[in-house]
């Protein structure tokens, strides 16, 4: 019999996250249907619903059991959340990446971080900022605003911002210089750690098997070449990551064989240099689709 049990996950709705949260469960193969609200997408091939919610929202709502599952910056859980206890993280997703760096302006020299006693900081991360300031004994005074931190210093409300910086292409637009990272964030599948219920879990597993799958094959490649013999001991070490490659003759040449093996970590020009170099040709790096272990 089918069960009719589904995992519901919130992701952003609008904004930096969700354009790589879509694509990650396209990549998992699910086949989204949108709602005539527009607020959420069934998958019709496999037993998920997505939620469609201003990123801020999202850890509130898996507290809250509105959610099973969330896509959201590990920013946003450290400012919101008290208790660490509350959630899970089940998987970091390598896009949304970001820093919660402290930034002065340029004309404002700066020497140590201390410089930052009895300062005025404008954020919209009160509560990692405060964090922070505490365990390095520093005493400031919290300017909290909700949007276009980088503005602050010029209108003469902060000294210093705590902003998130990704490319520090706002900071440099606005004449600030960064002096201090507080966090590195990116995103998260994070659920509430009160275990789901027996069915829901073996979605879940299925779930984050596919998303595994989708972030090793993101990362590898297949490369293939052609190689004399005798150099297949030098080559074998030149090879990244260490995979065991597979070794096959060449149909009408004894000295050479094939050589393939998927690499799970990026393929750089250098080492396609020195596999050439140690008597590697024909030399082809592929994409990866999917993998599973
Ligand atoms: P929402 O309307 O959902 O509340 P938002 O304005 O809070 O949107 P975005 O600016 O879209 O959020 O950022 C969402 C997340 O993207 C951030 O919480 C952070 O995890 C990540 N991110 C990555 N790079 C940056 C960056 N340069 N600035 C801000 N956020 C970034
Ligand atoms: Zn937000």
């Amino acid at each position: 019999m089918q069960s009719n049990v589904r995992l519901t996950l919130a992701i952003q709705k609008k904004g930096r996250l969700n354009n790589d949260s879509l694509e990650l469960l396209k990549k998992c193969g699910l086949k989204l249907l949108s709602s005539k609200s527009s607020l959420f997408y069934s998958a019709e091939n496999f037993p998920i619903d997505i939620l469609l919610v201003r990123d801020d929202d999202i850890p509130t709502l898996i507290r809250d059991g509105v959610c099973d599952l969330g896509i959201v910056g590990e920013n946003v859980i450290q400012e919101q959340v008290s208790d660490e206890n509350e959630y899970e993280s089940l998987k970091l997703l390598g896009f949304g990446r970001c820093r919660l760096s402290i930034a002065l302006p340029k004309d404002t020299s700066f020497n140590d971080i201390n410089q930052l006693q009895n300062a005025r900081i404008a954020t919209s991360y009160p509560n990692l900022l405060q964090r922070f300031l505490s365990l390095n004994n520093i005493k400031a005074s919290l300017v909290s605003i909700s949007g276009s931190v980088e503005i602050s210093p010029k209108l003469g409300i902060a000294d210093a911002i705590c902003d998130l910086v990704s490319t520090g292409k706002t900071l440099e637009e606005n004449n600030l210089q960064e002096v201090a990272v507080i966090l590195q964030s990116q995103a998260a599948l994070i659920k509430a750690k009160a275990a789901l219920s027996t069915e829901k879990q073996a979605i879940l597993e299925i779930f984050l098997r596919r998303i595994t799958g989708v972030m090793q094959a993101q990362e590898s490649k297949y490369i293939l070449f052609h190689a004399p013999k005798n150099a297949i001991a030098r080559i074998e070490q030149l090879l990244p990551g260490n995979e065991t490659p597979t070794i096959m003759p060449l149909a009408g040449n004894d000295e050479k064989v094939a050589i393939h093996v998927v690499s799970r970590e990026a393929v750089f020009w250098g080492t396609l240099e020195k596999l050439r170099e140690a008597g590697a040709t024909a030399i082809l790096v592929l994409p990866v689709e999917k993998m599973m272990y």
